[in-house]
């Protein structure tokens, strides 16, 4: 019997939507291209219960009139190109013509708008994929678009999407890059009726970096300006001193589209050479703008990344532009926040940067002492420490084993609501800045990481006070194990389950802390880790699944040495 059949009608744009509209945030970010396509000045964005519920745009754009209006659910219906080779010169965020039908096909969609040239505007909606008669509405010039109960019809989507504060963070991931790519456009951002942001187009690009990145990132930026026969480069970098730890605070915009681009990533974290640390990743804001002939837009389906014609031109140029950057300035670490712009926190301590050597965590339990007084041990190659015992050779993964102790250690603290002496206060709290999405992530974790010992509080909208954290990270840079651990959390985010989400935030803890590969250890400090070792019991593979340590028996290397077969 034959299998194949053809879809029913209805099915077909649902299955197509699931490209284009993956989450909240892929709703809006269509919503914002074509408010910004109608050349809008100010858009304002309102949000309710992650977008799930509500997610509404609003633009001050030409808007459409009666009869745009009532094509603009169409699948492939675009004012935007007329055939395919319109794409060598577009200049549009949209080409495809299939965002608000696949909106359409997966959520309710009320559409009002009105032109200039009209008295009036039309509202038509889309309710549970049935089209409403148009009707006749007084509107101000522009569009606004609501979509309610997104996947609602479709648990089979639904199931996949995140939990609520996780979809909340990529709506704020995405309009964070609109807000900094479209300085002269107005934008204004509430989630349940509150305020996030309000940004006018007088503010310097600068103050937006200020409430949507933080003042470090604010406070480090160097201008950056390139042009060669094809392309030019315009925008901020931000000075060593500022790093991330994966690639979300790096804002490309290609001829003013938000995209992300390997090829430029690379070459503006090789610009830094050797000035950073190759897990960090630099922070920017950059224009690349070349002719649209040059790029390919159509290579992803929710148009998150572009083709260049030349690969390898794209990266010489971009190296070479940042590393001039980069040579002409000054780098000196900052302390506090100096440009103009910014003010300073009542009550903020000045941040102590350190040399990125200094900032590295290091574990140091005593003061190195070399006289060897126990079991032989040595490093090899500055990862693994070795032990000659009875049984034979023991190899240890220095970090795997110190990671593992500490989970080991911080579960029992935690499992004791780490009582007050297993806090440290600092004499002044610490005072980190975050941007406002891993604000988001904090906020998320609060309790958990008030029961891992941080006794940490918002302080304004992208800033975190610590007044107390683990002792046991007394000696460590707190604001990098920090900041690190709020992007690791960032990174996983499908658990959803408290106690996982525990276990993790104490693995990531533990990972952070730890000494690195790479780590020089002192005798002592070798010592200490193959003790503590043996004080906890069980321990084979770190919180990563990574083997902690290896025997290999002296009959094995008698094996190996062909002394026995
Ligand atoms: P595309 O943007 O690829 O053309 P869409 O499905 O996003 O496809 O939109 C279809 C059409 O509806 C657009 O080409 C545009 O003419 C019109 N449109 C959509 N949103 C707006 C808006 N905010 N203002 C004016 N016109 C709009
Ligand atoms: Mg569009």
């Amino acid at each position: 019997m034959a299998k194949i059949t053809k879809l029913p009608e209805e099915t077909i744009p649902k299955i197509a939507a699931g490209e284009v509209i993956e989450n909240p945030a892929s709703v809006m970010k269509e919503l914002l291209d074509n408010a910004l396509d109608a050349k809008a000045r100010f858009i304002l964005v309102e949000v309710e219960d992650s977008g799930f519920t509500k997610l509404k745009v609003m633009d001050d754009g030409e808007g459409m009139d009666k009869e745009d209006l009532s094509n603009c659910f169409g699948l492939h219906c675009t004012s935007k190109i007329k055939s395919i080779e319109d794409l060598t010169s577009l200049r549009s965020l949209g080409f495809r013509g299939e965002a608000l039908a696949s909106i359409a096909s997966v959520a309710n969609i009320k559409i009002r708008s009105k032109t200039l040239a009209t008295e009036f505007g039309y509202e038509l909606e889309v309710v549970s994929g049935v089209m409403k008669e148009l009707k006749p509405i007084g509107v101000p010039q522009g569009t606004l678009v609501e979509v309610s109960d997104l996947f609602s019809e479709i648990p089979a989507r639904k199931k996949f999407l995140k939990d609520p504060q996780t979809e909340y963070r990529s709506l704020l991931k995405v309009i964070t890059g609109y807000v900094l790519g479209h300085t002269d456009t107005a934008f204004k951002f509430s989630h349940n009726g509150k305020l996030v942001f309000n940004f006018s187009t007088t503010q310097k690009l600068q103050e937006r970096v200020l409430q949507l990145l933080g003042q470090d990132f604010a406070a480090s930026l160097l201008d950056t300006t390139a042009a060669d026969t094809h392309l030019a480069l315009t925008g901020f970098i931000t000075k060593p001193q500022t790093t991330f730890f994966n690639k979300d605070a790096n804002y490309l915009f290609v001829n003013g589209r938000v995209v992300s681009s390997n090829v430029f990533s690379v070459a503006v974290k090789n610009a830094y050479g050797k000035m950073l640390e190759s897990k960090v990743y630099p922070g920017f804001i950059l224009h690349l703008n070349l002719s649209p002939d040059l790029i390919d837009v159509n290579v992803h389906p929710q148009k998150a990344t572009v083709a260049f014609w030349n690969d390898e031109e794209v990266y010489d140029f971009v190296y070479k532009a940042i590393k001039q950057t980069l040579d002409q300035n000054d780098l000196t670490f900052t302390q506090g926040y100096d440009t103009d712009i910014l003010h300073t926190p009542v009550g903020a301590a000045p941040f102590q940067y350190k040399s990125l050597k200094d900032s590295l965590p290091t574990w140091r339990p005593e003061a190195p002492q070399e006289e060897i007084t126990g079991p032989q041990l040595f490093q090899i190659n500055k990862t693994y420490i070795a032990s000659p015992t009875k049984e034979g050779l023991v190899l240890i993964d220095q970090h795997a084993a110190h990671e593992s102790i500490l989970f080991t250690e911080y579960s029992k603290a935690y499992a004791n609501n780490f009582n007050k002496d297993a806090r440290y206060t600092p004499e002044t709290p610490f005072f980190v800045e975050l941007t406002l999405v891993q604000m988001a992530t904090f906020n998320e974790h609060i309790n958990v990481l008030f029961d891992l010992g941080f006794d940490a509080e918002p302080f304004g909208s992208t800033a975190v006070r610590i007044n107390s954290f683990p002792q046991i990270l007394k000696d460590h840079n707190i604001k990098q194990v920090f900041s690190e651990m709020l992007s690791d959390l960032d990174e996983h985010k499908k658990v959803k389950a408290m106690d996982v989400k525990t276990n993790q935030t104490i693995a990531f803890l533990a990972c952070r802390s730890a000494v690195k590969a790479g780590d020089i250890l002192s005798y002592e400090e070798q010592k200490n880790i193959c003790t503590k070792l043996e004080n906890t019991p069980d321990t084979y593979t770190c919180p990563h699944g990574r083997p902690v340590k290896i025997l290999i028996k002296n009959s094995e290397l008698a094996r190996m040495f062909k002394r026995i077969r």
